[in-house]
């Protein structure tokens, strides 16, 4: 690709990117000043397959390999939104994917105009090949040195990195998996879609010193979280 072509095609997704993230705050998806800049900071075109490129930018999941999906970016807006992490927060993801999440989390608590605070996220992801597909993403765009990608089963979650501040998990559990509930930090707060096929609910659990409380919000539609506290 010649350099003006190349060019022309960064413009095109930095226009459309803008135009899906100011829809997303109109619609109320995006709340805040920081998932804000780090929608429009995070290019979703370099963690989608070379053929789905052109759609990044509609609100809505696309395949990634191995039955799997990048999420709407409208749910990802919106869970980081409910998770609130905060610049400095150490932050477990179950359920890499793509990796773009992961990047959008990084986006916040270790912004990329920003030497400080240094927060870090900690992505599992099940199989090995997307574990590769994400890795490969954060190079590209800049994130490795903010996002740790570990192989396995992170309904385990990452014993040998908690506690930590904020736990998102991007695939549905048939409940809490009480790994995660021990892995959170005592003031952290973890977001995660709970039920089965047909009526899964975002689910809200935060730990303080008094114990944990757990609140449920929107319904919602997540491909199965697969392992020994998942689904088996
Ligand atoms: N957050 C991802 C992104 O930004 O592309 C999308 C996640 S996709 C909706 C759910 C992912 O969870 C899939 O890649 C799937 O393989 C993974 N997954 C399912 N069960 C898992 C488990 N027990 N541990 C780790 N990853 C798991």
């Amino acid at each position: 690709m010649g350099v003006n072509k190349e060019m022309a095609e960064y413009d095109k997704y930095e226009l459309m990117r803008r135009r899906l993230v100011e829809e997303l705050r109109k619609q109320g998806y995006i709340r805040s000043e920081k998932v804000y800049r780090a929608m429009l900071a995070v290019p979703r075109e370099e963690f989608v397959p070379e053929p789905y490129k052109d759609l990044a930018y509609e609100d809505r999941p696309l395949p990634i390999g191995h039955g799997q999906t990048i999420s709407a970016p409208s749910i990802v807006a919106y869970m980081i939104e409910l998770l609130d992490p905060l610049p400095g927060d150490k932050v477990l993801e179950v359920g890499a994917g793509s990796g773009y999440a992961a990047a959008v989390l990084a986006e916040i608590v270790a912004p990329s105009n920003r030497k400080d605070p240094k927060g870090h996220v900690y992505a599992v992801e099940r199989i090995p090949e997307l574990a590769e597909f994400a890795k490969r993403n954060l190079e590209r765009t800049g994130y490795s040195d903010r996002v740790t990608i570990v192989v396995g089963d992170g309904s385990k979650g990452l014993p040998g990195f908690a506690p930590f501040d904020r736990i998102l998990v991007s695939a549905s559990a048939p409940e809490v998996p009480e790994p995660l509930v021990e892995q959170l930090a005592v003031g952290g707060r973890m977001v995660i879609p709970v039920g089965g096929y047909w009526d899964q609910y975002l689910v809200i659990v935060e730990k303080d010193r008094d114990g944990v409380r757990i609140r449920r919000d929107l319904e919602v539609l997540f491909v199965p979280l697969v392992g020994e506290f998942g689904w088996k």
